[in-house]
């Protein structure tokens, strides 16, 4: 094809405009860790790579264009130029517009509120906008790929607005794959240094599975005879040896020969296949980070070995917070492989809904190599790996738990978690409520377990009562807490929207019932004195009952004198098997669609 020819096939586009100012942010902010665009092209590659590595699974003639799966960093001092290639899966003509700038992540947006509001560049990745980063150090890049259903295109941008892509005939054949070349910026130049590449991988990407190897320069000392000296030469001229630097030496002679080689960067084995004694808190911290794009270390880890009738190994981390954005993508992060070989991310049937925080690896030797998503639902052996995985997570809870101010942590980031775990898991559920923390009318500023609650019952106290409401604020002064508080009885405040379903689920705690402090029936011991008194009471006013009955109408159910109360006048409580007033209100919040349900579930108020 001729250069005219070719040029008519160049077609522009606009950038989306969130794209377009998260790459004017990116160009003219100064952020100082600019360094980490190299992770979040590596990550990219490497994600790629995992798809077509996935693929071939099912369909081996997908390697054939290109069978090797690779990562390669080359740097070109001469042109300013740092080139990554990979193997990976490609994209075909339309994946580049959309992805690399007509379509918006959902995360765009998002991570410019971030940025502005003061977060690190660094978080790039967590937000599915990783490629742009590559413009912290370049001023133009260009993208070229080959998908195997495809023709090789090339992307191109300086940004400012727009990119082109064009049929790519007459550049180097990529097989199948990636090449990004990054025109590097005058005062980037440090990235065309080998060992500051090297380091760089070393300290972000030591953990991708794939090799990733330097395109580094090579200096050998050679000894040559005089006759070889002439046949040296001619191989320089021949431009076969790039730099020759003489030393004479009597009748011998060294020279030193300028040459490249691949240098393979990422040398560690997977670290789950290690002992977890030999491994320190660092090298855990620098998988966990590259496992999952966190920009701070993980809160607590778990790794360990199965063995005997099912084989496998794990590495489970929690992280310190919940994530700041919700990226559906990356929602579930346990990954999958099979004997060494990355089967898949986001595996759903590893690990239930309520532990979806928990990030990790799992390797297992029993599972074919070419399962697929849908084979997976309905695996035995996956089974018997989400049951060990669960019974993991919960012991890990536990041990995050003996020091307080972790455990506070998690469970400000993650309670709700472990209160769906209760509605849903009804094997750990007993387990998982020894996890629960409340504040209660004892507990102060500090937090209280059940376990804890239960020690402190008083004598006589058969049962653990709660309260559910909107806010500490608005439970702690409830009427319906004065005549607990009087008899000493200890109230759990139950403040989360969650608290309804879980205790809806729960039940008991170590034999002891849990009573809604704010429904009808419940029941305190009374001495006989006691009871003889309330008869009285009742007799005596019933007459004043009929009457507010009579004013009030259908408002309440009936009206009836009580000792629930001490100092407040009255109070309205639900029956014992509805809704309490607060899942009333929950339940109205969400609009529910059944009405009829509301019906019969939102019972009547008795005064
Ligand atoms: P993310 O990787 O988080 O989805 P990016 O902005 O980093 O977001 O990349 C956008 C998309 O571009 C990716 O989802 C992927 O489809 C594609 N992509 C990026 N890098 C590569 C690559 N090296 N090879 C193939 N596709 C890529």
């Amino acid at each position: 094809m001729t250069r005219a020819a070719m040029a008519t096939e160049t077609e522009t586009f606009a950038f989306q405009d969130e794209i377009n100012q998260l790459l004017s942010l990116i160009i003219n902010t100064f952020y100082s860790n600019k360094e980490i665009f190299l992770r979040e092209l590596i990550s990219n590659s490497s994600d790629a790579l995992d798809k077509i590595r996935f693929e071939s699974l099912t369909d081996k003639s997908k390697l054939d264009a290109q069978p090797e799966l690779f990562i390669h960093i080359i740097p070109d001092k001469a042109t300013n130029m740092l080139t990554i290639v990979d193997s990976v899966i490609g994209m075909s003509k339309s994946d580049l517009v959309n992805n690399l700038g007509t379509i918006a992540r959902s995360g765009t947006k998002e991570f410019m509120e971030a940025l502005t509001a003061g977060a690190d560049v660094s978080m790039i990745g967590q937000f599915g906008v990783g490629f742009y980063s590559a413009y912290l150090v370049a001023e133009r890049v260009v993208v070229t790929t080959k998908h195997n259903d495809d023709e090789q295109y090339m992307w191109e941008s300086q940004a400012g607005g727009s990119f082109t892509v064009t049929r790519d005939t007459s550049g180097e054949q990529l097989g199948r794959g990636t090449k990004m070349v990054l025109y590097l910026k005058d005062d980037q130049m440090e990235y065309l240094e080998e060992h500051r590449i090297k380091d760089l991988v070393k300290k972000h990407s030591e953990f991708i599975s794939y090799p990733i190897s330097l395109w580094a320069e090579k200096t050998t000392e050679k000894e040559i005879s005089d006759d070889e000296d002439e046949e040296e030469k001619k191989d320089t001229e021949e431009g076969k040896v790039e730099d020759v630097d003489e030393e004479k030496e009597e009748k011998k002679k060294k020279i030193k020969e300028v040459s490249h080689e691949w240098n393979l960067v990422n040398k560690q084995k997977p670290i789950w296949k290690r002992k977890p004694e030999e491994i320190n808190k660092e090298e855990y911290a620098a998988f966990y980070k590259s496992l999952t794009n966190d920009w701070e270390e993980h809160l607590a880890v778990k790794h360990f070995s199965v063995e005997g009738q099912l084989e496998f190994k794990a590495v489970l981390f929690v992280p310190k917070r919940a994530p700041l954005f919700d990226n559906k993508k990356k929602a579930n992060n346990i990954k999958l492989y099979v004997r060494r070989v990355f089967i898949m991310d986001n595996c759903e049937e590893l690990i239930p809904e309520y532990l979806s925080f928990v990030k990790g690896i799992v390797d297992s030797e029993d599972l074919p190599l070419n399962i697929s998503r849908e084979t997976l639902q309905q695996n035995k052996i996956l089974k018997v790996i989400r049951k060990n995985l669960v019974k993991k997570c919960i012991e890990l809870f536990f041990e995050i738990a003996e020091n307080k101010e972790d455990y506070n942590k998690f469970y400000e980031a993650f309670s709700k978690n472990l209160k769906l775990g209760i509605h849903e898991d009804s094997q750990n559920r007993t387990k998982i409520a020894e996890l629960l923390r409340y504040h209660s009318t004892k507990s102060g500023d500090e937090l209280t377990s059940l376990k804890d609650y239960v020690t402190r019952m008083k004598e006589g106290q058969n049962e653990i009562y709660y309260i559910t409401g909107e806010s500490k604020k608005a439970v702690e002064n409830s009427p319906f807490l004065e005549k607990l508080k009087k008899k000493g009885y200890e109230v759990i405040y139950m403040v989360d929207a969650i608290d309804e379903y879980a205790i809806g689920q729960l039940k008991e705690f170590e034999g002891k019932k849990l009573v809604s402090a704010t429904k009808e029936g419940l029941k305190l011991d009374e001495s006989e004195d006691e009871k003889k008194k309330q008869e009285e009471l009742k007799e005596k006013f019933e007459g004043l009952c009929n009457v507010i009955k009579e004013v009030l109408g259908d408002k309440v159910e009936k009206v009836i004198v009580s000792d629930r109360v001490v100092d407040s006048p009255c109070c309205l409580v639900t029956g014992e098997y509805g809704w309490t007033a607060n899942m009333e209100r929950i339940m109205k919040a969400q609009a529910l669609k059944d009405s009829s349900m509301a019906g019969y579930m939102s019972s009547k108020k008795t005064m």
